[in-house]
């Protein structure tokens, strides 16, 4: 998912082009918005870290690419390809080092696992069995 403010500051074009030359294919795309309630359903696994309504707020306040993708491997390159979650300690060339604000809003999320990409698949795509 690219978040809300990679969004606002122009920068879906220049992420998709990275995701697609590190090989990744796109089987789905849509571009939404969370509602505070959904975005808080998406980050469920926070609901008690101090950053939870902060991270509701940011993740609904304006338009999100959410995206469903493919390749061999997808989970550990597309973790490497966006980099840490801090953009701080994020390495050179990544995603979030290249365009990140800071660590509650860096540009993009990556799934952690196949069994939560494809729950998180499912959270915005109705047919994902079907890709
Ligand atoms: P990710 O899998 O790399 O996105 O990281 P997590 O699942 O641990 O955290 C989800 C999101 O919550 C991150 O992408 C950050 O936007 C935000 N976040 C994580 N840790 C912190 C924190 O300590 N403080 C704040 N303000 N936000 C955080």
């Amino acid at each position: 998912m690219i978040k809300p403010d990679a969004v606002l500051d122009g920068h879906s074009g220049s992420i998709l082009k990275m995701i697609e030359q590190a090989g990744f294919r796109i089987v789905a795309m849509k571009l939404t918005k969370l509602s505070p309630e959904r975005a808080g359903q998406f980050y469920e696994v926070h609901k008690e870290k101090p950053f939870y309504d902060g991270l509701k707020e940011i993740m609904s306040k304006s338009q999100i690419v959410a995206l469903v993708l493919e390749k061999e491997n997808a989970v550990a390159d597309f973790r490497k390809l966006i980099g840490s979650t801090n953009p701080a300690n994020a390495e050179e060339g990544t995603i979030r080092k290249l365009y990140a604000r800071s660590l509650e809003s860096n540009a993009i999320h990556g799934s952690d696992s196949d069994e939560n990409a494809l729950l998180e698949s499912r959270f915005f795509f109705s047919r994902t069995e079907e890709y």
